[in-house]
């Protein structure tokens, strides 16, 4: 019978999340939800040296907004398998470590660190890299080289030790990679892992493995930085007795910065102004701030979409895709084997997609609330319809809605300045002569629409001989003060017939003077 899918995503609390751990997220969540599975969010702190406070609920956070919503872990629920943070699960990992030092896959070590690092540095002056192996263990402190008593003795007294793999010498491991195909490597190339310390507590590797078994993990799906770990974990699995049940692998393209040179870090978005976080996140030890897409503007889905397709491809060249469709489209078959660039320019272009997908409603809710904020005089000073219609009028040229105000306040507020170039360059008899007319022709108009606004704007050139392309910007300025903007006439229609006069007269009065 086919196994059930079931996936994980299997964080350290040691920091905010970056983006790249947001799509290995997400590239779990979609191939459960594919296939019908499930999704577990795993805390993996199992060392309590790098936890960092705050990190875990971070993490949830962050999934939340995304909604890349867990079916069960910390967070999200008990599907059977709790507890789900690797510190709660202490008591579970012991028997299996002595189930590998009792089959003689794993032994008992004691050497000290001043021990190791006199190793190493004998080692290092050899010429040589010090690694814990099946040659340097013979020359170590540990279960293989000191009889039983003396290992009886060491554990009866309470001394430190902790438990390593024991690899055979010279064998190869062969990983199959979902990704990146068969992947090889000789045991003579790896070396004895810690996997268990005297306080109790298992290292990643053996937490991981005894977890993903006993949560019946079919995939694991993450990070290529873990690709090196992976024979590894094929080694316990085999070592454990579970090779019939190991997960599939998949290890995912690293994020790569804009200019593809090296790993997407913090530091690149700091120096080039792009979060690589979801949400911000203070550190509470320097304090130091970093910002995240929620809080620069970024819709969930916009993020969501720019991240499903960095390292993946779809089958066409279509690229809006709400989570739905993300789902349907799916499959590791189409994840690359090389680093994804990042685009923050693309990333902008997303938002932008996603803001025009939204209704000019849903826009002045959310513009209103920003307003709220910074302006709140302006929203009670308009109507609900002028804001809906300023919205869709605004949301042309914006890839936020925080820049609604920046690039269309002039719809809400006079403006008292104008565009000096463009009078310079425009700003003659017959052009002056234009604007008058317009005032006056305007505050005749019985309709007062964009249309109507539009042809009386026709007729009067015409009348006047005068090209609209002469006098377009300039009337613009007038009403505006600025030289770009959304569709000219709609403005006004939304502005009104004695607003738009008024600016007119105004600006007429102004330049003038100017
Ligand atoms: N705890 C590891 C991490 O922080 C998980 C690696 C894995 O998914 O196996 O990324």
């Amino acid at each position: 019978m086919e196994r059930k899918v079931r996936v994980r995503f299997a964080p350290s609390p040691t920091g905010p999340l970056h983006m790249g751990g947001v799509r290995t997220a997400l590239y779990n969540y979609l191939f459960a939800k594919k296939h019908n599975g499930d999704f577990i969010l795993r805390i993996e702190d199992t060392d309590q040296a790098r936890f960092v406070p705050g990190a875990e609920e971070y993490i949830i956070q962050a999934l939340k907004w995304c909604g890349i919503t867990p079916n069960e872990g910390v967070g999200f629920g008990d599907g059977g398998h709790a507890p789900y943070r690797q510190s709660e699960r202490k008591p579970m990992y012991r028997q299996y470590v002595e189930q590998l030092i009792s089959s003689g896959h794993a032994y008992y070590a004691f050497d000290s660190t001043e021990e190791l690092d006199e190793m190493r540095s004998r080692m290092e002056k050899a010429g040589s890299s010090f690694a814990y192996n099946a040659i340097i263990r013979q020359s170590m402190k540990n279960s293989l080289t000191l009889s039983e008593d003396e290992v009886q003795r060491r554990l009866a007294a309470n001394e430190n030790y902790v438990v390593r793999i024991q690899l055979p010498r010279n064998e190869e491991v062969r990983v199959k990679d979902i990704i990146r195909g068969w992947v090889v490597v000789n045991t003579a190339q790896m070396d004895d892992k810690v996997l268990f310390k005297s306080d109790g507590m298992p290292t990643y590797h053996m937490a991981n493995v005894v977890d993903d078994y006993t949560m019946q993990i079919t995939h694991v799906i993450r990070g290529e930085e873990w690709l090196p770990s992976a024979p590894l974990h094929v080694l316990l699995y085999r070592f454990l007795g579970w090779e019939s049940s190991m997960p599939e692998f998949a290890h995912l393209p690293l994020l790569l910065r804009p200019d593809g040179n090296g790993k997407l870090s913090k530091r690149d978005g700091d120096r080039l102004g792009f979060p690589v976080f979801p949400l911000n996140w203070t550190d509470a030890k320097t304090g130091e701030q970093s910002s995240g897409y929620l809080e620069r503007g970024y819709f969930s889905d916009a993020f969501v979409n720019m991240l499903a397709l960095l390292g993946w491809h779809t089958s066409g060249n279509r690229e809006i895709f709400n989570m739905d469709e993300l789902v349907q489209e799916f499959s590791l078959d189409r994840v690359s084997k090389s680093g994804a660039k990042f685009d923050p320019e693309k990333a902008k272009w997303f938002n932008q997609q996603y803001l025009r997908l939204h209704s000019d409603e849903e826009l002045a809710d959310l513009f209103a609330a920003s307003l709220q904020e910074k302006h709140p005089g302006i929203v009670n000073s308009v109507s609900r319809d002028f804001l809906v219609t300023a919205c869709k009028l605004i949301k042309e040229k914006a890839n936020f809605v925080h820049e609604f105000w920046e690039q269309g306040s002039y719809l809400f507020i006079a403006p008292e300045m104008y565009d000096q170039e463009v009078i310079k360059k425009r700003l003659n008899e017959r052009s002056m002569a234009f604007v008058v007319a317009m005032k006056d022709v305007f505050l005749g108009l019985a309709e007062f629409t964009a249309a109507s606004t539009e042809s009386a704007f026709k007729q009067v050139a015409e009348a006047q001989g005068i090209k609209t392309g002469e006098v377009m910007q300039l009337f613009r300025v007038c009403l505006t003060g600025v030289a770009g903007g959304p569709a000219l006439f709609e403005m006004c229609a939304l502005l009104g017939k004695a607003e738009s006069a008024n600016r007119l007269e105004r600006a007429l009065a102004t330049i003038k003077t100017q």
